[in-house]
């Protein structure tokens, strides 16, 4: 009874800012109050906080705001907990999924009835927005590229595509009953619209049909929404070439953290304002343009709340006037994982910094993939692998627009086809996918 009054509670909550009831202003003077209502459930539910945050009461009322004091929650303090992180018995939860474990072992991640509703009442949302902006209608068959077994990907746009009406197919190109082939075959067959699916699958197929002498460009599919591995600016317009579509993010956010932020039709993403408190953190040696480490707080009273979690990805907070769609909440610029950063030349490169450099040296990419190599002199030397059709441009301008844009000198390498590992990007890691260091 009383976990349904509270879920009732959120959803009205949630509602009331979606529909524009309550202004972001009032979402952030809640946050105090919700601090301390989040702790003070975490205390009460989960072996873990109870132990972890013994001695919150030195964090004064003051500080709730700012969460200044609390302990940081990282993703070891998740592996060696394992469930005792979780506030409810899983025979309570409404699904369980798990971390794909790429990263070390996979930790729980169930899901209570209120965690799939307040983060999904965002994805449904965010997804009306983009269907409106590009078809003016739901009436867009939909086909949803991603697993829908221990992760919640497919169960996510599954459930808001059959809460909006609009009708969609289940075609992950990775499983094992599906193939890259037959899902290709489909969308024509089938006449998809809208694809949801990582940059490297929508890259994939546009590469297949490529082999098969189809031009993306003349498939029924008009739009494509990307999510699980970082996604630049210029991945979203190299996509959208390649294809002839609209293509923005889905959605950022982890089988653990949820939705933290959805995409719009201008190509960013917004804060899911009333389910976390954000904290960009700084961190020593990126000292340009207030990227930090994203740490969030979850708000909102479900089966696995954090407190100040250190999501480990490198984050840039900016007001929502940076956009001209209209959504109110704050705009969040994703540049990667911290542990995939690398040293060029002596300096520190985001991940996202390296994909803009070599993306935008060329018109349209299919793919790509970067080998770092000891020079001579004992200095850094880039060889820039691509699978692209450069037209007219020339191989020496393109060496130098990234030699100029990375500091060390590249060579390009034009190829038909990659290493597979590319394909790897949103299961095991950017830098796994894209990066060969030979130093
Ligand atoms: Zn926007």
């Amino acid at each position: 009874m009383k976990t349904m009054k509270l879920d009732q509670e959120w959803s009205g909550y949630v509602d009331s800012y979606i529909n524009g009831e309550t202004q972001l202003e009032g979402v952030h003077r809640m946050a105090e109050m919700r601090v301390e209502e989040i702790l003070k459930y975490v205390e009460a539910q989960s072996p873990f906080y109870k132990e972890h945050l013994r001695n919150n009461k030195a964090c004064s009322k003051n500080n709730y705001r700012t969460l200044k004091g609390l302990p940081y929650t990282t993703k070891n303090d998740l592996r060696t907990a394992d469930t005792e992180v979780c506030c409810v018995p899983f025979d309570e939860i409404e699904s369980y999924y798990e971390t794909t474990g790429t990263t070390g072992k996979s930790t729980p991640c169930p899901r209570a009835s209120i965690d799939v509703q307040s983060s999904g009442a965002y994805v449904k949302n965010a997804v009306k927005e983009i269907y409106q902006s590009t078809f003016g209608t739901m009436n867009a068959l939909t086909a949803i590229m991603g697993p829908s077994e221990l992760y919640a990907f497919g169960d996510t746009y599954g459930g808001v595509c059959k809460d909006l009406g609009i009708p969609f197919v289940r075609l992950w190109p990775e499983s094992p009953r599906v193939g890259l082939e037959k899902a290709a075959e489909r969308i024509n067959k089938l006449g998809v619209k809208s694809l949801i699916c990582s940059p490297a699958v929508a890259l994939a197929l546009s590469r297949f049909y490529k082999s098969i002498g189809i031009d993306p460009r003349d498939t029924s599919v008009g739009q494509i929404l990307v999510l699980g591995e970082i996604c630049t600016p210029e991945m979203l317009t190299n996509i959208s070439r390649i294809w002839g579509v609209q293509c923005t993010h889905g959605l950022y956010g982890s089988q653990e953290a949820h939705t933290v932020a959805t995409g719009c039709p201008e190509g960013n993403l917004h804060v899911s304002e009333t389910n976390y408190i954000i904290e960009i953190l700084p961190l020593d040696g990126y000292a340009v343009d207030d990227v930090g480490e994203l740490c969030i707080t979850m708000l909102v009273p479900g089966a696995k709340p954090l407190i100040r979690f250190r999501t480990g990805d490198l984050a840039r907070l900016s007001p929502s006037s940076d956009c001209g769609c209209g959504n109110k909440s704050r705009c969040i610029r994703i540049f990667g994982r911290i542990n995939d950063t690398v040293t060029i030349g002596g300096r520190q490169m985001y991940p996202s910094s390296i994909e803009s450099a070599v993306l935008n040296a060329v018109d349209s990419a299919w793919g790509y993939q970067v080998n770092i190599k000891k020079g001579n002199s004992d200095t850094d030397e880039l060889e820039v692998e691509l699978v692209a059709d450069i037209g007219n441009q020339s191989v020496v301008l393109i060496e130098e627009q990234m030699t100029s844009h990375f500091g060390v000198p590249v060579k390009l390498l034009l190829q038909s086809r990659l290493d597979p590992r590319t394909e790897t990007g949103a299961y095991v890691s950017w830098k796994h996918a894209r990066i060969q260091d030979w130093r």
